[in-house]
């Protein structure tokens, strides 16, 4: 069996892992309703039960997943093609862009279409060798879809808090895998506080981000398959699509436990990208605040980023200003106009919360906060079927035409 501690993201203490335990009970006195989830853990693996190598078989094996992730064993994990995504050389971006060492992470091709399987996947397997029955979530949208989808592959049951407004798909498919959904008429922030509620009351397992431990560590694999698929070489920047600061604090944790393993010389500098009107990871980096300034007002196209006060701000500033990254804001209009672009120049159809990287990215180079010659990688993290209609805002559908050869002509003429 793996051991592993549980330790204070904020006030370092330690707390054995023997029972399901959210935020550090010491920190959590500070917590200021509408603010960051104070004493978030990150979970830490025994000295003597790091890998030292990268592991035979590849990182998406039951096998090579348990040496670095807090499971009793590979049997923990029930069959679920969470992560494995390929890491693209994108050959015809990286010439637009003048940047010869660009590659993009495509994890729009998880099962249920986004980066939060790899964390839904750690948290279920999590929630069975706890014992539970039943396991909850608030989410955007992602996380749900993902915890619903999770849940199938586990035959385990599942009840998702969204806000009614997330976009159709998700909805449709988060109750197609089987969810009890609970769709909240009013923001993610208070589909959260009752989906904690809810959790207390009957006795489930919450998958919430930066309030479960194993979100953040079960979106390390990302980085664990793009160090693993680079090397020998190591990158230099990732690019990272960031709402409540949970992928980017996952992508940091992977990267560190490689730094500690001795298989990674640094982690890479880390770019936060936030939309303008849901942004206070990015201001505070921007602006070097100590503490992020909830945005009571955030709404953007992006969805799945948007987040009045980002839940884990403390632990995520704290990892991207370690790794030496940044932040960057991107307008609603250059959202929309980067999903085509992505779309046409690499063949990855990305929902606006992953499109957005590539916009983060451009603006990272004028800004002179990343090097042309650099190795970057970009991470997509959910794919554009999840919010169609957002896409439509930006190609345009020809009206239906006759069956006849001039159609045609007067379509190729514009
Ligand atoms: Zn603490």
């Amino acid at each position: 069996m793996t051991d592993f501690t549980f330790l204070c993201n904020e006030c370092g203490a330690r707390y054995p892992e023997d029972r399901a335990l959210y935020v550090c009970p010491s920190c959590t006195s500070q917590q200021v309703p509408g603010g960051p989830t104070r004493g978030v853990l990150r979970v830490e693996l025994a000295e003597p039960e790091l890998p030292r190598r990268w592991p035979a078989p590849p990182l998406s094996s039951p096998d090579a997943l348990a040496a670095f992730l807090p499971v009793h064993g590979p049997e923990s994990f029930f069959s679920f093609a969470a992560g494995g995504t390929p890491l693209l050389p994108v050959p015809r971006l990286r010439e637009a862009l003048g940047m010869p060492r660009l590659f993009l992470k495509d994890d729009t091709r998880n099962p249920s279409g986004s980066t939060k399987d790899r964390a839904s996947h750690l948290v279920v397997a999590k929630a069975i060798e706890y014992g539970y029955e039943t396991v909850a979530a608030a989410s955007t949208g992602n996380a749900a879809t993902a915890l619903a989808a999770a849940g199938a592959a586990a035959g385990i049951r599942t009840v998702v808090f969204v806000p009614a407004t997330a976009p159709p798909a998700k909805l449709v498919q988060m109750a197609s895998y089987g969810a009890t959904l609970v769709p909240v008429a009013g923001t993610y922030d208070q589909a959260f506080e009752l989906s904690v509620e809810a959790c207390a009351r009957f006795g489930w397992y919450n998958r919430n981000t930066a309030l479960n431990p194993f979100t953040v560590e079960g979106k390390k694999t990302a980085a664990l398959e793009i160090a693993r698929d680079l090397a020998p070489e190591a990158p230099d920047v990732v690019v990272v699509p960031t709402g409540d600061g949970v992928i980017i604090a996952g992508i940091a944790k992977g990267f560190a436990d490689l730094v500690r393993c001795g298989l990674l010389p640094r982690v890479p500098r880390l770019v936060a990208v936030q939309p303008e009107r849901s942004g206070a990871i990015a201001r505070a980096l921007r602006s070097g605040a100590a503490e992020i300034t909830p945005e009571p007002d955030a709404g953007s196209v992006a969805d799945s980023l948007t987040v009045a006060a980002p839940r884990n701000a403390v632990m995520a500033l704290k990892d991207i200003r370690a790794s030496g990254g940044c932040g960057v804001l991107v307008s609603e209009e250059a959202i929309l106009d980067a999903i085509p672009r992505l779309a046409a120049a690499t063949a990855v159809f990305a929902e606006p919360a992953a499109a957005i990287a590539l916009a983060g990215l451009e603006i990272a180079l004028a800004e002179g906060l990343v090097s042309r010659g650099e190795r970057v990688v970009l991470l997509v993290t959910g794919t554009g079927l999840k919010d169609v209609p957002s896409a439509a805002r930006r190609v345009k559908v020809p009206a239906p035409v006759s069956p006849t050869l001039e159609a045609v002509e007067a379509i190729l003429a514009g």
